[in-house]
């Protein structure tokens, strides 16, 4: 470990966003064991400069500019001694500084994979709330946090929790589904707000409708993803890569409530599953404490409360994405890397009002057909697959 007091010194990428502000929650509840480092940020200043003051960090890091000049006057006129920094260079800095022991990846899309990235190879202890980075940079990624001894601790809710009901190794791996007796994983989906909705409506559906999740409190790029469960084409990929497990031991099922965060099926009939109330602080203070356990701040799960749990089939006919993540994951090379670029424009043109709700499924698959589906081995190919995707679905945005 790099600091040299017994606290653990965290950086944390996406400081200002839902996963950011809720990983500072549970810092604030146990002040004793953390202490914060480097917080980043994309352009968000007011929120940026009141968690520097309030946590009295080394660096702050935003991605842009202006808004990066704007912070430094301000904790200047505040007599904070906060290092402001720019741009990408500043998030790589910050996620491999040896002063730091672990980092929260918690910038939202594509945009997180190179400080993400950065950190594995660093060998810091890595809380992977960004899943579009693991999604795109695949083995890859797995492999860079092997070689520098990077342990990974899924911060998703549903890889949180597999990750508590398998045996894993000193670094946080799972890697041996045979001798482990594991006969499947079950990730579970809420169904996200559209779940009753008749398909017919599901063209003229607004991003605030899709974005009112009912369960989570979360990003709207995230929302939209559970709204066309394209979240758990995510998931499903990102599971694979994590356990190390075939996509065809993995199942997803719909489970209204958020209690139950997924389960794993052994061969002897055991089914262990984690349960809690759907709020992320109890992820990331596992993340953060793991092997051991913190408070989160979290109510008591009250399951009399809650009266039933219920579940059902995923239906990948009304939910299209379900489909085409099952055939990205299957094919691997870079149909993952086109299936996460194409959504990640889409959502946006969608969340901007220039697409339907309906027309995301639509581009994702044009673009996956179109692409010929390429082994793919370096950050370049990566990054050039990518770009070939986004510039693809920028263009379907337009029909
Ligand atoms: P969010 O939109 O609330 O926050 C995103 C953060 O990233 C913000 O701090 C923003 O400033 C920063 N950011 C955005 N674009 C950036 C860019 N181009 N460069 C640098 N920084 C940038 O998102 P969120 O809901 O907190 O989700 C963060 C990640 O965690 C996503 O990958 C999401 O899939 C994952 N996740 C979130 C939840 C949740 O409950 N919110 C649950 C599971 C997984
Ligand atoms: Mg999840």
């Amino acid at each position: 470990m790099a600091s040299s007091s017994s606290k653990q010194t965290l950086t944390i990428l996406g400081s200002t966003g839902s996963i950011g502000v809720n990983t500072l929650r549970v810092v604030a509840a146990n002040r004793e064991n953390y202490e914060v480092f480097a917080l980043t940020a994309k352009s968000q200043v007011d929120l940026l400069f009141e968690q520097c003051m309030e946590f009295q960090v080394a660096y702050a890091v935003m991605l842009d500019k202006a808004a990066a000049l704007q912070l430094k006057d301000k904790l200047l006129a505040a007599g904070s001694t906060t290092q402001v920094l720019e741009g990408l260079e500043g998030l790589n800095f910050v996620a491999g500084h040896e002063e730091n022991d672990c980092v929260m990846a918690a910038i939202v899309g594509g945009a997180g994979l190179l400080p993400t990235l950065q950190a594995a190879q660093a060998g810091k202890k890595v809380l992977l709330a960004n899943k579009e980075a693991l999604v795109m940079a695949g083995k890859l990624f797995m492999q860079l946090a092997k070689q520098s001894g990077a342990p990974v601790i899924p911060i998703d809710s549903e890889h949180n929790a597999i990750f508590q009901c398998l045996p894993v190794d000193e670094f946080g791996r799972f890697s041996n589904q045979s001798q482990a007796g594991v006969e499947k994983i079950v990730l579970t989906a809420s169904g996200g707000p559209f779940l009753e909705t008749e398909s017919t409506e599901l063209a003229q559906v607004t991003p605030e409708q899709a974005c009112k999740h009912p369960n989570w409190a979360m990003g709207p790029k995230i929302s939209v993803d559970s709204a066309t469960m394209l979240n758990k084409a995510l998931e499903l990929i990102e599971a694979s890569l994590l356990f190390d497990l075939p996509v065809s031991s993995i199942d997803v099922l719909i489970h209204p409530q958020s209690v139950i965060h997924s389960m794993v099926h052994y061969k002897d009939g055991s089914v262990l599953a984690q349960l809690g109330n759907p709020d992320m602080r109890t992820p990331i203070a596992y993340g953060l404490s793991w092997p051991n356990r913190i408070t989160a701040g979290v109510e008591t799960l009250n399951l009399c409360d809650i009266g039933q749990l219920s579940f059902q089939h995923a239906d990948e006919d009304r939910f299209p994405c379900l489909k085409l993540g099952r055939l990205a994951a299957s094919a691997q090379g870079s149909a993952p890397i086109v299936l996460n670029a194409a959504n990640e424009v889409a959502v946006g043109a969608f969340l901007d009002r220039m697409i339907s709700f309906t027309r995301i499924p639509v581009i994702i698959e044009e673009c996956l057909n179109a692409l010929e589906n390429k082994a793919v081995s370096s950050i370049e190919e990566i990054l050039e697959e990518d770009n070939k995707a986004r510039a693809l679905a920028q263009s379907l945005t337009k029909v």
